[in-house]
This record gives structure tokens, C-alpha cells and sequence, in this order.
């Protein structure tokens, strides 16, 4: 699977812990969750200020990172964010500086033509035409994930991406303010007029739905006491959902519910500590428990053929 996207610096002043510079960046958090069930190169673009400790953090995952540049003329991407402690569904982003990402020109590799899965993980939508463009032969899977600064700024290029693509990731908020309507079933239908298959709409605490033509599949999010820092959780849902796409041949709706169930989980892994420490110490055991637990809390049985209910 390929991941295309931001590599950042993110400074967080999160619901309990706060810090600066900290490794963030949307193809960031993607390609580790992605990491645990796949086979991941990444393509992304860092700045002078790129620590050589965070090139390893990647290799550690196992994630090929021979598409990720370094220019020396620039700082890595930086943003800012605070989120609201009265409700950590909400985030303010004080800072967006592009640097590196501003002139980002993404050059596939040979090797990356072969992906079957692109995910465009959130960025200019004008480098995430290009991205498929220059593949040459369309990966089968095409997933976009974009956010609010690009809505507001680039909404006709978006829309260009959007057609071109066959799952489309946005949270509540984004799909409201992209089609312009209160009501999240319409906005994702609006999307899926344009071309794509499939449109998750993220709902932060309150879940994830996948919605299609003909379905909807709706589940909450994995429940948890602590949540140390949201970053990330929408990336790595991502990563979670399309990694299990990719390690599947025969891609059925079973498989696109688990794959939810999936993204789920790795978002809330993600949310379990500062910055990319959560997501980077998911281990099959942990992750299989959540997996199991998961199941328990959603699964209950419809009527058998002979009952009816008590109906007055
Ligand atoms: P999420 O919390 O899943 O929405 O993703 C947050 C990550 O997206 C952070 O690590 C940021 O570095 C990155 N990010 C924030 N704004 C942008 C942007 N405009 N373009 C690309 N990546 C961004």
C-alpha cells in the first residue's frame, strides 16, 4: 500500500498532556497503523529540521521510506492545535506553516506503480491529483482523506480529486461544511454522486459510518476512559481501514465491516497517548482483545423466525 500525505511537526495542547514538536503529520499516523497489517511504502516530503531519530521511527515499522525527500532549502510542515477540554470532539488549529509541503513535488517510483491500495492521506488536493495521475495504472483501491484548511481554500481542485477516487474519509464537520448540509446521510450522499464507491464519515467519540449506495454500516467508537490526545485518531482509522483492504484479495462487504472495525481500533490506540507514541506500540495481543471486545459490544441477535416483538 502506498501512503501519500503529511509528515509534521505537530504541537498539541491536548485534553491532558501538551507538548511541541512532536511527530505528527497525516501519513504519519497512516502509514503506522497501516504498518501492522501490510506491507507500506510512504511518500511525503520533510524539511531541514527532520530528525534523524524520526527516518528511524518509520524504518521500525518496517515502512519503506525511500519516497520520503528531504529539502534543505525549508522546515518540516508544522501545525498547532488545541483541543476543547469541554469536549475533546473539538479542536481549534492556532498554526498551519506548509514549509516544506508548500512546494512538495511527489515523484513515483516505479515501485510504487505496482501498489494495489493508494491512500492520499490529507494534503493539497491539487498534489493529490497529481499523485494519481502519475501512477499510470490505477491502483484498485483509491482512498482520500482531506480536512477544513483545504475545504475552505481549494474546494473546486477537492472536487476534482473526489471524482477521481473511491473512498472518501471526512469527519462530521468536514462533510457538513463540503456539501453544505446539516445533515451528515445527505452530505456523504452528495459525494457519492460524484464517482466514489464508498464515503466514511468519522464521528470522533461517537464513531465511524460507512456508507454506500445501497448500505450503511454504523459502529461506535472503541469505548474508552482516558483519551490523552485525539491527533491522529482519523489517519490511523485510516491506516487501520485500508491496511486490512490491502491484505485482502476478494474484498466483500464482511470485509469492508471489519476493516471499520479495524480503523476503529487503531484510532483508539492512537488516542492513548501523546503524539505517535499510542500508535506505535500496538501489539497483535492488544489489538486482538480490543478486536474480541469490540465484537461483544456490538453484536445482538434479530428475531428468530417464529418470534415477534412484545408490541402493544
Ligand atoms: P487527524 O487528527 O487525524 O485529523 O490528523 C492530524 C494530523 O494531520 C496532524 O498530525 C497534522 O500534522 C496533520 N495536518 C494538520 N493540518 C494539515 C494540513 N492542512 N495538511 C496536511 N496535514 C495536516
Amino acid at each position: 500500500m502506498l501512503v501519500v500525505g503529511s509528515i509534521g511537526y505537530d504541537t498539541i495542547y491536548g485534553p491532558i498532556e501538551s507538548g511541541t514538536s512532536l511527530l505528527g503529520g497525516s501519513a504519519t499516523y497512516c502509514s503506522i497503523a497501516a504498518s501492522n497489517l501490510t506491507n507500506v511504502a510512504i511518500l511525503a516530503v520533510v524539511g531541514s529540521d527532520f530528525k534523524p531519530e524520526h527516518f528511524t521511527t518509520f524504518k521500525e515499522h518496517g515502512i519503506n521510506i525511500d519516497g520520503i525527500e528531504q529539502t534543505f532549502n525549508e522546515e518540516t510542515f508544522a501545525w498547532s492545535v488545541r483541543y476543547n477540554h469541554d469536549d475533546i470532539n473539538s479542536r481549534e488549529t492556532l498554526d498551519t506553516q506548509l514549509n516544506a509541503l508548500a512546494t512538495f513535488n511527489p515523484q513515483i517510483k516505479d515501485v510504487h506503480k505496482q501498489e494495489k491500495i493508494l491512500f492520499l492521506a490529507n494534503m493539497d488536493p491539487a498534489l493529490q491529483i497529481q499523485v494519481i495521475r502519475d501512477m499510470g495504472t490505477r491502483p484498485q483501491w483509491i482512498g482520500l482523506d482531506t480536512m477544513n484548511f483545504w475545504i475552505d481554500s481549494t474546494l473546486e481542485t477537492l472536487t476534482e480529486a473526489i471524482r477521481m477516487v473511491d473512498i472518501v474519509f471526512m469527519d462530521e464537520g468536514e462533510l457538513r461544511s463540503y456539501a453544505q448540509s446539516n445533515n451528515v446521510m445527505v452530505a456523504a450522499h452528495e459525494i457519492l454522486k460524484l464517482g466514489p464507491s464508498f464515503v466514511v464519515a468519522k464521528r470522533g467519540e461517537h464513531g465511524v459510518i460507512l456508507i454506500n449506495e445501497e448500505w450503511a454500516f454504523a459502529v461506535p467508537a472503541f469505548p474508552l476512559t482516558t483519551v490523552v490526545d485525539p491527533t491522529g485518531a482519523g489517519d490511523s482509522f485510516a491506516g487501520g481501514f485500508m491496511g486490512f483492504l490491502d491484505s485482502h484479495n476478494d474484498i466483500s462487504t464482511a470485509v469492508f465491516k471489519r476493516a471499520i472495525i479495524t480503523g476503529s481500533i487503531m484510532g483508539s490506540f492512537a488516542v492513548g497517548a501523546l503524539s505517535t507514541e499510542g500508535i506505535s506500540h500496538v501489539t497483535y495481543a492488544n489489538f486482538n482483545k480490543r478486536f474480541n471486545d469490540f465484537s461483544i459490544l456490538t453484536q445482538f441477535d434479530p428475531l428468530e423466525p417464529n418470534e415477534t416483538f412484545p408490541w402493544k
